[in-house]
C-alpha cells in the first residue's frame, strides 16, 4: 500500500490533438513547482500520481496553484486485487451515511462496477454500527478507481483547485504591477487561462520611496510561481511626470501618464517578445477607469491590453488577493507614481485629441527614451 496524491486534470481533455502536448506541459508544471519537496512525480493515463513525500499538505497547498489542474486527492495505491480491495475497505471506519463509488477503467477487472459497489458497501456496513447508506445525499463518498495498469485507488476527499489551463512555456505576458491590490489579482486570472508573465513596474523615484519599490518587489516574488514569472522590469518616471507637471494642463496628469506605461509597455514587448499587456483597471473604479479613459490609452497600445477585472467588485477582487497572499503587502501605505502629483480634479471623459494637444507640449519621444534607457531588469 502506498499513500499518493491523485491529481485529476480536465479541461485539457477538451484540446483535441493538443492533449498530449497540454499534459506533457501540465507534468512539466507540477514538476517544477514541487522541485524543492522531496517526492516522485509520475503520468499514469489521465491522471498524475505523486509519492514518496512527507508532509502531504505541503505537496497539496503547491498544486493548488499550478493551472490546468482539477482537483486533488489524498489516497492509498493498490493493487487491483478484489480480496485486498475488500481489505482496506473493512478498515474503514466511519459513522455517517455514505456510498461507494467503483470507477472500473480496468475494463478486465472481474466485478463490475454496481454489483462491486454493493459489495463494499456491505462490508462497510457489517464493520461500522453508525454508518448507514445514502445513494442521492451521502455525508461521505468512498471512491474506489480502477485504472487500466493495474492499480487501484481508494480516497473520500476531493479538493478543487482553481482549473484553468497549464501555464504556457513562454512568457507571453507583461503584467504591469502597481503596489496596489488589483494588479497581482490580473496576473493571476490571466495565469489561469495559462498565460506565463514578466512584471513591469513604474515608480516615481524620489518621490516615492525606496520601501514603496521594495513593497512592490515583494509582490512580484510573492506570485511569481503562479504566474510564472522571471524577470522584473522597473522603469522611473520620475522625468516625465515632472514634464507634464510643468508643461501641461494638470487634468489629464493621469491620463498621460498612463498613456506613457503602455508607450514604455509597448518597448518592452517590442524588445523582448511578450505578446501582450495586462493591467488591473476595473470599470468605473476610478476617474483613469472610464470607458474614455480607457479609449485615450488604447489608443496607443501597439499590443492588446487585456484587464481581466474589468467586470469585478472591488470584495471579488479582495478575496483572490487573500488567497494568493498578496492582500497584506499591497495594503502597506507606501505611495505609488499614480499618486504623484495627482490632480485634484482628474478629467473622467478624456479625448483622444485634447491627450495627443498635451503631449505636443513636451518633447516626449526624447523623454520616452531616456525613462525607457534607464530601466532596471531584477530577475525574481
Ligand atoms: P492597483 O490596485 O493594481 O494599484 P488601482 O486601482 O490603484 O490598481 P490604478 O492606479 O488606476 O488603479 O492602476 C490601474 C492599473 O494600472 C493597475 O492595476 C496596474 O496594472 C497599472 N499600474 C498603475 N500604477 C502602476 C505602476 N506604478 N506600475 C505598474 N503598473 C501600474
Ligand atoms: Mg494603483
Amino acid at each position: 500500500m502506498n499513500k499518493v496524491i491523485l491529481i485529476r486534470f480536465n479541461e485539457i481533455h477538451l484540446k483535441g490533438g493538443n492533449k498530449k502536448y497540454f499534459t506533457k506541459l501540465l507534468l512539466n508544471n507540477i514538476k517544477y513547482a514541487l522541485k524543492d519537496i522531496d517526492c516522485k512525480i509520475e503520468n499514469i493515463q489521465n491522471r498524475i500520481v505523486v509519492r514518496n513525500y512527507a508532509d502531504e499538505d505541503e505537496i497539496i497547498n503547491t498544486l493548488k496553484f499550478v493551472f490546468g489542474i482539477h482537483s486533488i486527492s489524498p489516497a492509498v495505491e493498490i493493487e487491483s486485487d478484489v480480496e485486498l480491495i475488500k481489505y482496506y475497505i473493512s478498515k474503514i471506519q466511519i459513522s455517517k451515511s455514505f456510498k461507494c463509488d467503483v470507477n472500473r477503467a480496468d475494463k478486465s477487472f472481474p466485478i463490475k462496477s454496481n454489483d462491486f459497489n454493493a459489495d463494499l458497501g456491505e462490508i462497510i456496513l457489517n464493520n461500522n454500527n453508525e454508518a448507514h447508506v445514502d445513494i442521492h445525499n451521502p455525508e461521505i463518498t468512498i471512491h474506489v478507481d480502477i485504472r487500466e495498469n493495474g492499480k487501484t485507488f481508494i480516497f473520500h476527499e476531493i479538493i478543487y483547485t482553481y482549473s484553468g489551463l497549464p501555464l504556457g512555456e513562454f512568457r507571453d505576458g507583461l503584467l504591469l504591477l502597481s503596489g496596489g491590490i488589483d494588479s497581482p489579482v490580473a496576473g493571476f486570472c490571466m495565469a489561469k487561462r495559462g498565460l506565463r508573465q514578466d512584471i513591469l513596474h513604474f515608480d516615481s523615484f524620489p518621490y516615492t520611496s525606496p520601501q514603496a519599490k521594495e513593497k512592490v518587489i515583494t509582490l512580484a516574488r510573492t506570485i511569481k510561481n503562479i504566474i510564472g514569472a522571471k524577470y522584473m522590469y522597473i522603469c522611473s518616471m520620475t522625468k516625465l511626470q515632472e514634464e507634464f507637471h510643468i508643461h501641461c494642463s494638470s487634468e489629464y496628469a493621469i491620463n498621460l501618464l498612463r498613456r506613457s506605461m503602455i508607450r514604455v509597455a509597448n518597448a518592452i514587448c517590442d524588445k523582448y517578445k511578450y505578446k501582450t499587456i495586462i493591467t488591473g483597471e476595473s470599470l468605473g473604479q476610478v476617474a483613469s477607469q472610464t470607458i474614455e479613459s480607457l479609449t485615450t490609452t488604447n489608443e496607443v497600445a501597439k499590443y492588446p491590453v487585456l484587464r481581466p477585472l474589468i467586470s469585478f467588485n472591488k470584495e471579488e477582487i479582495i478575496k483572490i488577493a487573500k488567497e494568493i497572499n498578496t492582500y497584506n503587502t499591497s495594503i502597506l501605505p507606501y505611495e505609488d507614481c499614480c499618486t504623484v502629483f495627482l490632480p485634484r480634479n482628474p478629467i473622467i471623459k478624456p479625448k483622444v485629441a485634447d491627450a495627443q494637444k498635451e503631449e505636443s507640449k513636451i518633447d516626449l519621444e526624447s523623454l520616452l527614451k531616456y525613462v525607457i534607457d534607464n530601466i532596471e531588469v531584477i530577475e525574481l
